[in-house]
């Protein structure tokens, strides 16, 4: 090694972190995220096969250099480079013949890859930081850079600046996951993956979906700014009160309807055993996590309260169903040995059925002596044989037919009409059901309050 590939190296500064001081508008610092320039700094010297940075405004004085050792760093390019010294843009490198014909997320890629790279072996000396490696011996699945730990905990950075189905992504996560690998998505900070609505709120994808379901926040990498920017939000969906609340203090990477971009410089985080750590990511996924718990204790309250509810439901129309069955038998029975109505037993029994419940299902034609409503026949038949306790669908004709069968002369030219008047009643008071989907001949079936109430 000479002693100007070491300096380059030894002497590499990382760029001025982005911290949220820098920035007082977090707009400004999404737009700058955003920024597309595209900025060639990181190539390969061609016989270590090590990255090789190229230092602000030092064009010139490494071009010679550039020109013999240092090759394009996209995958399958390899060209040979040389610098470029610009006056109001940043110095950087370019494909010494205009032959690239590689597009620009390849550069980002390789230059996000760099990043990841460089941070690592310089964090991580005495860890294993490898580019492009095949993960097992099949070669299932190459990581963009693999960092093995000396415990040999390993962890996989994806740079993924192109587009990638949800199908894809959850292919190459699984796979990782059968290796015991953990996996860090970085997204490109390029519209083909960072993309905002109108209101200035993140888009996004099937993927990025895919990515929090599985587990994980959504991250993207800005690799000229050495900065990760994750989807949050403090606005998160509060299950227990059904709504979207709100926090100035709470922010999390889940259970959100619309997120937007934090930013923290890349030496703020450290590969861990789930991927990638950092104080605030601490905080952040705790905050998380208590949100997700939360909203599930109150989804199982939820359902159980229903569940109880649906029971006790069931256990009281039992009780009704028990009470009523034998009082019913009864004034059937009672029906058959009508003399005079407003003496029978019948009607006895009917106003004992309905106490003070009987929320004017049947009319009265006044009192048939102390405590004894004189309630209309004819409705009574008309109820006690094909409303209470009953689940078969009649019509106005065997209500008539009823009524007759029971020995009743409603005495009016116009019986059917009344009867039909009298249905429809029971209908509004929520005793017996439509069936006929209002056609000309109406259809009755009873309702369970009014089968057993
Ligand atoms: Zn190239």
């Amino acid at each position: 090694m000479t002693d100007s590939e070491s300096a380059s190296r030894v002497d590499l500064v990382p760029l001025e972190p982005l911290g949220r001081g820098g920035f007082t508008d977090h707009k400004a610092q999404v737009l700058s995220f955003q920024d597309g320039e595209q900025r060639f700094v990181w190539g390969l010297h061609k016989d270590t096969d090590q990255l090789w940075y190229l230092e602000e405004d030092t064009a010139r004085e490494w071009r010679a250099h550039v020109k013999q050792f240092v090759i394009c760093p996209v995958p399958g390019c390899e060209a040979q480079l040389t610098t470029a010294h610009r006056t109001t843009k940043r110095d950087g490198l370019v494909h010494l013949n205009k032959d690239g014909g590689h597009t620009g997320e390849s550069i980002f890629h390789s230059q996000g890859c760099a990043v990841i790279e460089n941070w690592l072996s310089t964090n991580y000396p005495n860890s294993k930081v490898k580019r492009e490696e095949y993960t097992n011996a099949e070669g299932e699945r190459r990581a963009d850079v693999l960092i093995t730990s000396p415990a040999g905990d390993r962890v996989a950075f994806e740079v993924q600046y192109s587009p990638l189905t949800s199908d894809a992504w959850r292919t190459r996560h699984e796979s990782y996951r059968r290796q015991r690998i953990a996996d860090v998505w970085l997204f490109g900070h390029t519209s083909k993956q960072l993309r905002f609505d109108r209101g200035g709120f993140l888009s996004l994808n099937p993927t990025h979906r895919a990515v929090i379901a599985a587990g994980s926040p959504v991250m993207f990498i800005n690799p000229e700014q050495r900065a990760i920017g994750i989807a949050t939000s403090n606005e998160w969906i509060d299950d227990g009160s059904a709504t979207l609340r709100s926090s100035a203090t709470i922010e999390v990477w889940d259970q959100f309807l619309r997120a937007s971009l934090s930013i923290a410089p890349l030496e703020d985080f450290r590969p861990s055993r789930r991927g990638i750590a950092s104080d605030w990511l601490s905080q952040l996924y705790g905050q998380t996590k208590d949100l997700r718990d939360r909203n599930e204790a109150s989804r199982r309250h939820t359902v159980e309260t229903q569940q109880r509810e649906v029971a006790a439901a069931q256990a009281e129309l039992k009780a009704w169903i028990f009470k009523r069955r034998p009082q019913q038998e009864q004034i059937r029975h009672q029906f058959a040995t009508v003399q005079r109505w407003n003496r029978s037993d019948a009607l006895a029994s009917i106003n004992a059925y309905f106490g003070g419940n009987l929320r004017d299902r049947i009319d009265s034609n006044g009192d048939a002596g102390p405590g004894t409503n004189a309630l209309v026949r004819w409705q009574s038949v008309v109820y006690f044989d094909l409303v209470a306790g009953r689940s078969r669908e009649f019509g106005v004709r065997e209500a008539f037919a009823a009524i007759k069968a029971r020995g009743v002369n409603m005495g009016q030219p116009d019986a059917f009409k009344l009867i039909a008047i009298h249905l429809h009643g029971l209908v509004d008071l929520g005793f017996l059901d439509r069936t006929d989907g209002y056609g000309q001949y109406p259809r009755f079936v009873s309702t369970e309050e009014g089968a057993w109430r």
